[in-house]
């Protein structure tokens, strides 16, 4: 493990480095406050931190608040190292925020139980983090395809819409439909459904650009929007994605599928609110299948 020490006595800061090293850690030793303190604003920086209450510069408790003080995604462990008789200052040390406390002259053994108390408890912590951020990556993305789903894009959407509603500027949406997308299942099954789906959903990723613009909204429907300042900028900006999704050939089990879609595009209007504007989208779309589809209409 990564170990920072900030220790000013020469014979002690020796020793700790030694058994430390010995047992398998990678040690940068300091000999103040001020010194760890610039060393812990690295990237990549210590995660378990042994630091002596007494230090010229900056001593342990400043180093410790200042480290509380900073947002950091996984907060270092921290030990203090008192000598004995500190009693009150252990106190304000826990107090400021370290997790543990060592006496010196210290133990070897007891040292390596609390450092390996430590590694524990940072283990734990990153275990923690990372189950957290998986839960949330589920709760807003459509498992087979990974774009965010429907609710994530009508939350971004909803962020969007006031934004530019507030800026006096605007949003265009587009709903992409796979045309005759049944008949692709009911021919190669769904599987090759499916591989279609997580096909298209790459081709779009590629075109908009902006991950948190684009959706899959529900069954082989996808939804994506662009801010735009002027108007004549959404026919080219639509134009351009349709020739990547409409007409192409996607990589399936059963070898290369055509595909084309069709696509309702809605620009927002003031006022407009985010259901009046999706479901402009969506009658769009529906007059692009009714019209004979592989083609986008605008509302
Ligand atoms: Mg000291």
């Amino acid at each position: 493990m990564h170990i920072l020490i900030a220790e000013d006595d020469y014979t002690s800061r020796t020793m700790l480095r030694a058994v430390l090293q010995k047992a398998g850690h990678d040690v940068v030793a300091t000999v103040d406050g001020d010194e760890a303190w610039q060393i812990l604003q690295q990237e990549d920086s210590p995660k378990l931190l042994i630091l002596d209450l007494l230090m010229p510069k900056m001593d342990g408790l400043e180093v410790v608040e200042k480290v509380r003080a900073s947002q950091k995604k996984i907060p270092p462990y921290i030990i203090m190292l008192t000598s004995k008789g500190e009693k009150s200052d252990i106190i304000q040390g826990l107090d400021a925020g370290a997790d543990d406390y060592l006496t010196k002259p210290f133990d070897v053994g007891e040292l390596r139980a609390r450092i390996e108390v430590g590694r524990r408890l940072l283990e734990m912590q990153k275990e923690l983090i990372e189950s957290r951020e998986l839960l949330a990556h589920q709760a807003t993305h459509d498992p087979m395809t990974d774009l965010l789903n429907r609710r994530a894009i009508m939350n971004n959407l909803q962020t969007a819409l006031s934004r530019a509603q507030k800026n006096q500027t605007n949003i265009a949406v587009g709903m992409i439909d796979i045309d005759h997308f049944k008949r692709i299942n009911d021919t190669y099954g769904h599987q090759v459904g499916d591989d279609v789906l997580i096909g298209l959903a790459q081709r779009l990723k590629q075109a908009t650009s902006v991950q948190d613009h684009v959706s899959r909204f529900g069954g082989e429907e996808f939804l994506v929007f662009f801010p735009f300042t002027t108007k004549d900028e959404v026919e080219p900006l639509f134009s351009s994605l349709f020739s990547q999704v409409s007409g192409i050939s996607l990589a399936t089990r059963k070898g290369l599928i055509r595909i084309t879609v069709s696509i309702g595009i809605a620009l927002s209007k003031p006022g407009c609110s985010l259901d009046e504007l999706v479901g402009f989208a969506d009658k769009a779309l529906y007059d692009a299948k009714e019209t004979g589809r592989n083609k986008m209409v605008f509302a």
